[in-house]
């Protein structure tokens, strides 16, 4: 068998033509071509928002987002400990501090209950983070955000057509991003888009993501902007995958389904979970070992390598990032158990958009293989 990779896109031959279109119009970025036009609005549509701003990424599509909202030096931001820095980084940019908030282990996302006791003067907004495809719980979010008066950030990239109680994702907080990096659900290589129902901020995004040009004279700038803009070969490519966005999201809940077919019979494997407020879109299939395999997530993973089989260990929770502890300090006060046991025995398994039955089944059939090892080796 050929190696399983963890996740490999799709180009279909509409990706070909429209980027062909858009070299036959010569027609690169800007003003010069429609696709970028055209996928800010089946995007919006896509996901119900009034307005979509395409960004040259995820992280400058977040930056883009806490800037509008003038976050910056001296406001404190709420953050999803457990996330790809990408979420981290861009509050970083703008000189605010973060704190890092821990995870409900059920779902891996933001747990609520811990989000009030750091709050104080200086917090402006919480960045929650809709990880491997699960939805946040919202309505908790929503409550403590309104009490507070606190901005809420979606970081979408994780969860494209993902639903909170039948609503879209990125439009229940006061904005929402998205990434459409190779390995994403929706994948132009690089790409994001920022989404809001509110005017005045999809308007200041648009102008800081394109250098904040003068409104009376163009080459006056009143404030400081940023080149964030996709290009339109890019937005071709996302033109033409967003048709097929459903499709994908489907083969991801069939294998998702399969996999938990194949899997729940393990008492030793904590496997992802769909809540009644959510459809997950599954992004990946997030493992978490418990019980006799609790710290023995490194070697499952090499037994898979081994065996061809691709994987992905969780993510680094911000609170344990040397980058974060440099900046901060590294205080108790600060610390995510859950995330971090998370962190230490989570991992992902292929879900690729391609997989085929074979695959999935070689997947499951390895899993079992190296699960029994490394539960009768004890
Ligand atoms: C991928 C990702 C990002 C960053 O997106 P890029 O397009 O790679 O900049 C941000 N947040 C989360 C949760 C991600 O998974």
């Amino acid at each position: 068998m050929k190696k399983i990779p963890v996740s490999r896109p799709i180009l279909s031959k509409k990706i070909k033509k429209f980027v062909s279109k858009a070299i036959d119009e010569n027609a690169l970025s800007g003003t010069y071509g429609n696709y970028i036009h055209d996928f800010e609005k089946k995007f919006s549509r896509y996901v119900k928002s009034k307005f979509a701003i395409s960004t040259s990424n995820g992280t400058t599509a977040l930056h883009t987002a806490l800037c509008a909202f003038n976050i910056g030096k001296g406001d404190e931001v709420l953050v999803q400990s457990l996330t790809n820095m990408a979420t981290a980084f861009a509050v970083f940019y703008t000189g605010a501090k973060i704190r890092p908030i821990d995870s409900c282990y059920s779902t891996c996302n933001i747990d609520p209950e811990g989000i009030e006791k750091h709050i104080n003067t200086k917090t402006k907004a919480i960045v929650v983070v809709h990880l491997f495809g699960h939805p946040v719980d919202m309505d908790p979010i929503m409550s403590i955000a309104k009490k507070y008066n606190l901005v809420v950030i979606e970081d979408c990239a994780e969860a494209h057509g993902a639903l909170y109680k039948n609503k879209n994702l990125g439009t229940i907080g006061d904005i929402g991003c998205y990434s459409f990096y190779a390995n994403k659900i929706l994948s132009t290589g690089e790409g994001g888009m920022v989404v809001t129902n509110n005017k005045f901020i999809a308007e200041k995004c648009r102008s800081l993501k394109s250098l904040n040009y003068g409104k009376v004279n163009r080459f006056n700038h009143p404030e400081i902007g940023f080149n964030y803009r996709m290009s339109n070969i890019i937005a071709a490519i996302g033109c033409a995958q967003i048709e097929d966005l459903n499709k994908i999201i489907e083969k991801k809940r069939y294998v998702a389904n399969r996999y938990n077919e194949a899997l729940s019979k393990f008492d030793d494997l904590y496997l992802p979970t769909e809540q009644s407020y959510a459809y997950n879109v599954y992004w990946v299939y997030h493992i978490i070992c418990t019980k006799k395999l609790l710290g023995k997530r490194n070697q499952i993973m090499s037994c898979l390598a081994e065996m061809d089989i691709e994987t992905r260990e969780s993510f680094w929770p911000i609170n344990k990032q040397d980058v974060f502890k440099n900046e901060f300090g590294n205080t108790n006060e600060f610390d995510c158990p859950i995330a971090n046991s998370i962190g230490e025995n989570g991992f992902y398994i292929p879900t690729g958009p391609d997989i085929t039955e074979a695959e999935i089944n070689q997947v499951i059939y390895c899993l079992e293989l190296a699960i029994k090892k490394l539960t009768i080796d004890l």
